[in-house]
């Protein structure tokens, strides 16, 4: 997909602000649906979502209204002139949201890991003009995720986005779902004109976080959002911790800030230029530093291919390890960030050791 084209689809939407997609997690009742919708006819809203086939962990919980709910999506259309959007998981979800004129198609996390499901998906709908919105697998792999959005323009759908919900991890973190923020950039940078949109409730799994990580999407250039709405969240029938009010989407959406896109429109040009210099050195110095300390690293190699000793010293590695999380946190730099830093270079330094005892 090297010289992919996209459609402009948002563009042309000729919005003032990042586009954004709100309403419950769950389509619930005909009342719900269409209340919500009215609230957010005073928001930022531009789309409508709503999930009528829910895709759960366990069995035993609400699974969605399923078609009954198209014709309430089709009433929210009619009259509050929201664009709407559901989920879709196979090709007979696909028919029906086309037979009930749904404007976007959304590929929930659950699904983009599948391509036979995405497939399908795909040749239902194909040939029509229907925006598709990609969630990332749940597992942070950029290939399937790229891998689902190329299903889709293979069959020629051209309006196309992605959205970022964050990855599934065993370990429990801060996030429902982490944000994984090297991933979507690493999308951004392959394909800089696919529309790119963060879904901070699926991140966050609950409310409070949800203006922190809407503003970091922004910052990193996400060119929308989608957050879970309900008039009454606590009583939601799905991902209760994580809905918002309408009222409480307009607070955030008046609090983020968007930064502009373009340096050039920034006065300060030469202060930037001064600090990506300085930022050139630095990295220049980080460089040398690695490449001296695997000098070392291959030193030591030496020492054990000749003592015939094990490369990898477990109790010698956890003390490093403790020492420079240590001398990180006291300035800063979370306990994560440090840990994976040096755990990849404890791995190349392996790989350099391996060259040497075996070699
Ligand atoms: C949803 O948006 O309600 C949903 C199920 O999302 P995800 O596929 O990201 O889990
Ligand atoms: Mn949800």
């Amino acid at each position: 997909m090297k010289s992919t084209k996209f459609s402009t689809w948002l563009e042309n939407m000729k919005l003032s602000h990042p586009l954004v997609i709100a309403g419950p997690c769950s389509a619930e009742t005909e009342e719900q649906v269409l209340k919500i919708a009215h609230q957010l006819k005073d928001t930022d809203a531009t789309v409508f979502r709503a999930g009528i086939w829910k895709p759960r962990t366990r069995p035993g919980n609400f699974e969605g209204n399923g078609a009954k709910a198209l014709p309430w999506m089709a009433k929210v259309k009619k009259e509050t002139g929201l664009l709407t959007t559901v989920e879709v998981a196979n090709a007979q979800h696909a028919k029906l949201a086309l037979e009930f004129d749904i404007d976007i198609i959304w590929i929930g996390a659950r699904t983009t890991v599948n391509p036979f499901a995405v497939q399908e998906i795909a040749d239902a709908l194909k040939g029509t003009d229907k925006i598709v919105l990609v969630k990332n697998p749940i597992n942070p792999d950029l290939d399937l995720w790229i891998g689902a959005i190329e299903r889709f323009h293979k069959v020629g759908i051209k309006n196309l986005g992605a959205i970022h919900r964050g990855f599934s991890s065993y370990k429990k973190t801060k996030y429902r779902n982490n944000p994984q923020w090297q991933i979507p950039i690493d999308l951004k940078n392959k394909y800089p004109n696919l529309p790119i949109i963060c879904d901070p409730s699926h991140i966050c799994g609950e409310r409070d976080g949800i203006l922190e990580v809407s503003q970091t999407a922004l910052d990193l250039t996400f060119d929308g959002l989608m957050i879970e709405t309900h008039f009454d969240p606590d009583n939601a029938w799905s991902d209760a911790k994580q809905q918002i009010t309408p009222a409480r989407l307009n607070e955030i959406t008046e609090e983020l800030k968007v930064r502009k896109n373009n340096v050039e429109e920034v006065d300060s040009i030469e202060r930037l230029n001064e600090l990506r210099q300085e930022i050139n050195l630095l990295d220049k110095k980080l460089i040398e530093i690695l490449i001296e300390r695997m000098e070392v690293v291959e030193n030591i190699g030496q020492v054990k291919k000749e003592k015939n000793v094990a490369i990898l010293q477990r109790v010698r590695w956890q003390d490093i390890m403790k020492k420079v999380v240590d001398m990180g946190e006291e300035n800063g730099l979370s306990k994560d960030f440090i840990e994976r830093i040096f755990k990849s270079i404890h791995q190349e330094s392996i790989d350099h050791q391996e060259k040497i005892v075996n070699g």
